[in-house]
């Protein structure tokens, strides 16, 4: 069992860490202020490879493991949680795309993506079903020309900005078999937004509702089969859980960082805050939970690499942990600064409401806990 990690990750580590210092930081609390990242950023994290991280090599792709790619969303998150996860479900498409799309939807839709010439959001919670997204009401209708689509997707991180949405409707009966995954481009017919929500983080990209009316989708942009657009979406969230996490750990570990350097500086009563042993203490318990919290991780990532049986288990697991360690420590970092953490340009209270939706979306941590405990009850017979 080897612990470290090769000279090559260290390396993908080390290129978004620089990307995010450099490209992403000083702009973060601006971008946040504005509501959008600008559309020119993407192209330069597509000539890295993070357009596609673990879309294969053969469709365009740097066809990096899972582990990888966890590397890439922790350390970009040390610059903005917000973009590093706006780039994970652009990737989560992406995968999505090379795995179950035909020749003319790669050619057509993933290959700009790829460079990130156009960014891809991915439409499952509607205003009626977010846990239990396989009640989804959002109709598929078969025309000549492929589908007529009606319903509305809400919470759609990219709604308004993105450049293609895959969008999971219903092509058959209740239930998940019922579903199909379709691919909307942005200018379809039928095709509009909601205003944009007004949220706690995650300020810097726009969410929207996603909304069809009548809206034409050609029969060539159905992904893979019908029926099992369900499958294919729960598929993108395994790995959609280890970025989340990651993007936690990433921005948690800046909090902590900025944090040890504060506290060497501020002083109350008569010496630096860092000579207090209660705090020194608060600080090591920092430390442990992001050193857990990363172990933990890279397992889940490995196993999901190594298409262990109990990977989805180990998905979940990690994503509850990690999101509910690294906003803990945030809070705690917030603390250490006092006054200071609660004001913007310390960039503290920014990562503590950022982080605090990792807890809620790519399944809930209630949820999590339900696939853990599910897993549990099964293998116990
Ligand atoms: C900022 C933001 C961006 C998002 N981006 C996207 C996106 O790009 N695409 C997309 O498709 N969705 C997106 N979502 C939606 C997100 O995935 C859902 O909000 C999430 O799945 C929860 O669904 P819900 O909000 O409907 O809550 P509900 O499902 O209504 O849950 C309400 C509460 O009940 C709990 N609960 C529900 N069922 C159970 C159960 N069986 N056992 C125990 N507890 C349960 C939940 O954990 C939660 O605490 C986004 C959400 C936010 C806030």
């Amino acid at each position: 069992m080897d612990f470290a990690l090769s000279e090559e990750q260290a390396a993908i580590f080390d290129m978004a860490r620089s990307f995010g210092a450099e490209e992403i930081a000083p702009h973060a609390l601006g971008w946040e202020k504005t509501g959008t990242i600008p559309k020119e950023l993407w192209p330069k994290l597509g000539a890295l490879g993070f357009g596609g991280l673990y879309v294969s090599e053969a469709s365009g792709g740097a066809g990096l493991t899972r582990l990888d790619a966890t590397l890439v969303f922790e350390a970009l998150s040390m610059a903005c949680p917000s973009v590093a996860a706006f780039l994970s479900i652009h990737n989560m498409c992406a995968r999505m795309l090379d795995a179950f799309g035909s020749d003319d939807l790669k050619a057509r839709i993933l290959a700009p993506a790829i460079p990130m010439e156009t960014v891809l959001s991915y439409c499952l919670t509607e205003p009626g079903s977010g846990s239990d997204a396989a009640a989804l009401k959002t109709r598929a209708a078969r025309t000549n020309e492929g589908y007529s689509l009606t319903g509305t997707k809400a919470f759609i991180s990219g709604g308004g900005y993105s450049d293609a949405y895959i969008v999971m409707a219903r092509t058959g009966a209740e239930g998940p078999k019922g579903i199909s995954a379709l691919v909307v481009e942005d200018g379809a017919p039928g095709l509009s937004f909601g205003g944009l929500e007004d949220k706690m983080g995650w300020r810097a990209q726009p969410t929207r509702q996603v909304q069809f009316d009548g809206c034409a989708v050609p029969a060539a942009n159905l992904l893979g089969d019908e029926g099992q657009g369900f499958k294919y979406a729960m598929m993108g969230l395994d790995g959609g859980r280890l970025n989340i996490a990651a993007c936690s750990l990433g921005a948690a570990q800046s909090a902590l960082d900025a944090t040890l350097a504060y506290m060497g500086e501020r002083k109350a009563f008569g010496k630096p805050i860092d000579q207090f042993q209660a705090l020194q203490f608060r600080l090591a318990d920092a430390e442990i939970e992001l050193q857990a919290a990363r172990t933990f991780l890279r397992q889940a990532a490995w196993k999901l690499d190594q298409g262990a049986p109990d990977a989805t288990k180990f998905c979940a697991m990690a994503k509850k942990f990690v999101t509910e360690a690294g906003s803990r420590v945030a809070d705690q970092c917030l603390q250490l600064h006092g006054g200071y953490g609660y004001l913007a340009d310390y960039g503290i209270e920014k990562i503590v409401r950022d982080l605090r939706v990792h807890q809620i979306l790519e399944g809930t941590n209630e949820i999590m806990r339900l696939i853990v405990a599910r897993q549990m009850l099964e293998a116990r017979g």
